[in-house]
């Protein structure tokens, strides 16, 4: 079977079809299991068919489905009022997707500075290596120019700076810039944590310049990064956060969070979505947030996270096959840079003969996406197929 022509080729899809998934495992059409390490991108933060989310997806689906903005949705107070306890923000606005949250947070950063009569604060500073979406202004977030190839002109308002270089920002940072936009970790720029201190230095240097600073959690945020959100990890408090990805585990749920003063700058009539924060999405997001927030798990979550990180520094050390460079990322979203004798789509179709599923990123980094309820043998298995590989590919 191949892929259907009236599907729009946007994705260099890889021939297999899953018929149903459970825990951390897919299972497809041809009978194949897979252990699920890519999680569909970040999404599926407890795996597949968790009984939680069914349960509460289906109760829910025999209820009430959508009713829109135009009216209260107790679901999405309790999600919000959730989410704002755990963060350092005080609002929540719900979309549905990554994209529409980071260009939602870049509308909440400048309509603040808008609304304080500093209307020339519009300039948004981002990183190279970053990833923010696909929407026409989230292509000028990017630092990928094939993306926005043949899509008309760029966005204006989009400054990049060296990732993880401080003296990089110095030189950019004015009185026309509304935020810094950045990736705790980065994702798809190749799982990279950001250096030791970097945050926290971009706040202050946000601050002392009148900037805000929005935390792109959209892949690291909501328990990836072994804590609720990774800026918890950094000493620093956003002053916006987008998230999206884990957040419904596996329903399309975006959301920005915003301290009190930046979102009361929006108003009624000023940003909407038309099926955003709906019952269904929000019955999700409860769960996904409940299940993180239970006594003891994010504590067995970074249990997990520093026995996989052990096992990944071992296999890099013992690697007679130099095919592992360098242990990158942070939490479960980890990554392996690999020799450039092998691309990693290469790498990656390979482990998933062996019935592993990984997903590729920038620098030749094969990435590690465990669901957060992922288990010990899980990872032991994970890291077999690694060891394997790493004997049978000699570069
Ligand atoms: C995936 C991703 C996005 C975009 O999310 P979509 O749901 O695909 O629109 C934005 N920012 C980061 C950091 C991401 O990883």
């Amino acid at each position: 079977m191949t892929l259907h022509p009236s599907v729009m080729k946007t994705y260099g899809r890889i021939d297999i079809a899953f018929t149903h998934g459970e825990g951390s495992y897919l299972y497809s059409e041809d009978g194949k299991k897979y252990l699920d390490y890519a999680t569909g991108i970040a999404v599926n933060s407890f795996g597949h068919s968790h009984p939680r989310l069914v349960e509460a997806i289906t109760d829910q689906s025999s209820k009430l489905w959508h009713v829109s903005n135009l009216y209260r949705i107790p679901e999405q107070e309790r999600v919000a009022k959730k989410l704002v306890k755990f963060s350092c923000a005080d609002q929540v606005f719900f979309c549905n997707s990554g994209a529409e949250a980071t260009e939602g947070a870049v509308k909440v950063a400048r309509r603040y500075h808008w609304s304080r009569d500093d209307k020339d604060r519009t300039e948004i500073i981002c990183a190279t290596g970053a990833f923010h979406g696909r929407t026409l202004a989230m292509l000028a977030a990017n630092d990928r120019p094939l993306f926005r190839e043949g899509f008309g002109p760029k966005v204006p308002g989009f400054t990049h700076v060296q990732w993880g270089d401080i003296t990089s920002i110095e030189s950019k940072i004015n009185e026309k810039v509304a935020a810094i936009l950045v990736e705790p970790v980065q994702g798809e720029g190749g799982a990279r944590s950001a250096p030791k201190g970097y945050l926290k230095k971009l706040a202050s240097l946000a601050k002392t310049n009148g900037s805000l600073i929005i935390s792109d959690e959209v892949q690291i945020g909501v328990g990836r990064s072994g804590t609720l959100f990774a800026y918890q990890q950094e000493e620093i408090e956003p002053d916006i956060i987008a998230l999206a990805k884990g957040l419904g585990g596996g329903f399309p749920v975006g959301a920005v969070l915003a301290k009190e003063n930046i979102g009361e700058a929006m108003s009624p009539g000023t940003h909407g979505s038309t099926f955003g924060g709906n019952p269904l999405a929000m019955r999700s997001a409860e769960v996904v947030l409940d299940l993180l927030m239970e006594k003891g798990f994010l504590t067995e979550l970074q249990n997990k996270i520093t026995y996989l990180n052990d096992k990944i520094k071992k296999l890099i050390e013992r690697n007679d096959s130099r095919l592992f460079l360098k242990s990158k990322g942070k939490g479960m979203l980890k990554g392996i840079e690999l020799s450039e004798k092998i691309n990693v789509g290469e790498f990656s179709t390979l482990a998933r003969e062996k019935g592993l599923l990984l997903v590729g990123a920038a620098e030749n980094t094969i990435r590690i996406l465990p669901p957060l309820n992922t288990s010990i043998k899980e990872i032991d298995f994970a890291i077999s197929v690694f060891e394997d590989l790493g004997k049978k590919i000699i570069v």
